[in-house]
């Protein structure tokens, strides 16, 4: 749709007369036709349009618009002014009141408003744009006074099951709940409960090892530039050594890692799809306003917006190329010092008295220990043998154990065993001392 060029229209509006009742007056009638009153201020402040309007584009639905050119010019002619002396309405352009000759007071007041509007160089159409006219203008309108929300009627209490199913509901989950909850609970708790059995040392099981570790100078490899030299600490009695680094030599070129670099374009193309403009939607919008003198104009332009449609075309774009190539960096032998373990011995027995094996360290040597201790133990949990064993983290522990000593098994309700210990009696022994 093309775009229809801006029309306006003027109307005669309708008054009614104060002193008679007379209604329905027409606007062009500056004196009511049936008592000869003149039309004063308020009466033309109260003229209507009186016509029907369109509600979606605001047209006046009527097809009288003043068509007369010397009553249209009059009609534009701006607004009319009321007589101080006798509050007759007269003609915008008149000078004096055509009832008692007073002056046009706002001939004066317009005078200076010229003057004034020249001074701030405003377009005279802007003038008469501003001029004020009291004759159309309706109070603002004020939304409906509103209650705060917690005032709000109370029609929107909270909607769902009625009160005593909530209530049956949590009764129902308290009776069922909290037994299982209990149940359960306690259940949890048995498990982890446990009971004493009574048992007897059955045998005992030791191995001690000894490693020998001798401080030797090894070759290693390594990124050249992440080597520096380094002095070598040799160890006092085992300790405070540094291998250091010594010797880098041997260097050669090694892959390190693949570098990614832009190595030109390729052109990618691809269908797509775009808005384009196709042509506007216009609407037309009226809107009128008071001339003040007893007639209205109306304005209609069209309100136009873009529209669109769906095109199909070929997307193309040069996207960077991507190749990689190998960096290689130094890699290289070098020295340093390190610990080699050289010699382990293991001494085992079955008694109660574990030993050490023997061993000869020399000067640049070191000596680590570990060992195994087990203590088996037999007993019997509600009339069922069984066996079981411990085992002692140190050898000072492992020693307090001797065979066909008693001792007490811990089990667990469930049946695993949680822990073997010495009777209470032989505790405080091991206490006491
Ligand atoms: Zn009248
Ligand atoms: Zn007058």
């Amino acid at each position: 749709m093309s775009r229809r060029p801006t029309t306006t229209r003027t109307f005669w509006g309708i008054w009614s007369c104060t002193s008679c009742d007379k209604t329905s007056i027409s606007g062009e009638l500056k004196a009511c036709p049936a008592c000869g009153n003149p039309r004063e201020k308020d009466e033309l402040a109260a003229v209507k349009l009186g016509r029907a309007v369109d509600p979606t584009t605001g047209r006046v639905l009527a097809d009288d618009a003043i068509r007369d050119p010397q009553k249209l010019s009059d009609a534009l002619a701006g607004p009319d002014w009321s007589c101080t002396a006798c509050g007759s309405g007269n003609r915008a352009g008149a000078l004096n009141c055509k009832k008692c000759g007073g002056p046009n007071e706002l001939v004066v007041a317009a005078a200076h408003m010229v003057y004034d509007f020249a001074a701030r160089r405003v377009a005279p159409e802007a003038e008469r744009e501003s001029r004020p006219s009291s004759s159309s203008s309706s109070p603002p309108k004020l939304p409906p006074p509103r209650l705060p929300p917690d005032l709000e009627p109370d029609g929107e209490a909270p909607r769902g099951r009625p009160a005593w199913f909530a209530a049956a509901l949590g009764t129902l989950t308290v009776l069922v709940g909290t037994p299982l909850l209990l149940l359960a609970g306690y259940g949890l708790w048995w498990a982890f409960q446990t009971h004493d059995a009574n048992g007897v040392v059955t045998g005992l099981r030791w191995e001690q090892r000894i490693y020998v570790d001798n401080w030797q100078v090894v070759t290693k490899e390594d990124w050249r530039d992440s080597l520096s030299l380094q002095p070598t600490v040799f160890p006092k009695d085992g300790k405070g050594e540094q291998g250091g680094v010594d010797n880098i030599r041997s260097c050669r070129d090694k892959w390190h890692h693949d570098r990614r670099y832009a190595c030109g374009t390729t052109r990618e193309c691809r269908p797509a799809t775009r808005q384009v403009k196709d042509g506007e939607t216009c609407q037309q919008r009226c809107s009128t306003r008071s001339n003040g003198n007893g007639s209205f104009t109306e304005t209609c332009r069209d309100v136009c917006s873009p529209r669109y449609r769906s095109e199909s075309y070929t997307s193309c774009k040069d996207e960077t190329k991507y190749c990689t190539e190998a960096v290689t960096k130094k890699w290289c032998s070098y020295d340093t010092w390190v610990w080699n373990e050289v010699d382990k011995k293991v001494l085992s027995g079955t008694d109660d008295d574990p030993r050490w094996p023997t061993v000869t360290l020399g000067p640049l040597d070191r000596l680590r220990r570990d060992a195994d201790y087990r203590v088996d133990v037999a007993y019997t949990d509600a009339g069922e043998a069984a066996e079981t064993y411990t085992s002692s983290s140190t050898e000072a522990e492992f020693r307090t154990w001797h065979k066909g000593d008693p001792a007490i098994v811990a089990i667990f309700n469930l049946g695993a065993v949680a822990d073997v210990r010495h009777p209470a009696s032989v505790e405080r022994d091991r206490v006491a001392p």
